[in-house]
């Protein structure tokens, strides 16, 4: 008989993450790495991080900045425009999209 318990792969692990960079729980995260692959960071550390935090860690800093200077969660969280992100991001509710834009000129009527 064919008895298989479950497939792994199948699996969806539902539980309570917390991004490392605003603090924020019950998010949705994904990994980061702290040093771009294509910086040799591809067995480097990673952090869990909010889609939004994700975003704009991208928009803000190059890759060359990650992998030179920021790859700590406290230099990314120092820097000026970062800082002003978080001060933001952690008013918002979890569950929330947030997109995070470069131009934002809809209304233009
Ligand atoms: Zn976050
Ligand atoms: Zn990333």
């Amino acid at each position: 008989m064919d008895q298989r318990p479950f497939a792994l792969s199948e699996v969806r692990i539902v539980e309570e993450t917390i991004c490392e960079l605003c603090g924020r729980a019950s998010v949705e995260t994904t990994i980061h790495h702290l040093i771009p692959k294509q910086y040799g960071g591809a067995d480097g550390p990673t952090v869990q991080l909010c889609i939004a935090c994700h975003k704009q860690i991208h928009a803000t800093f190059t890759n060359e900045e990650l992998a030179g200077f920021y790859n700590t969660i406290e230099r990314l969280s120092e820097h000026p425009t970062m800082e002003k992100y978080l001060k933001w991001v952690k008013k918002q509710a979890p569950g929330k999209r947030i997109s995070i834009k470069k131009s934002n000129r809809k209304k233009d009527k």
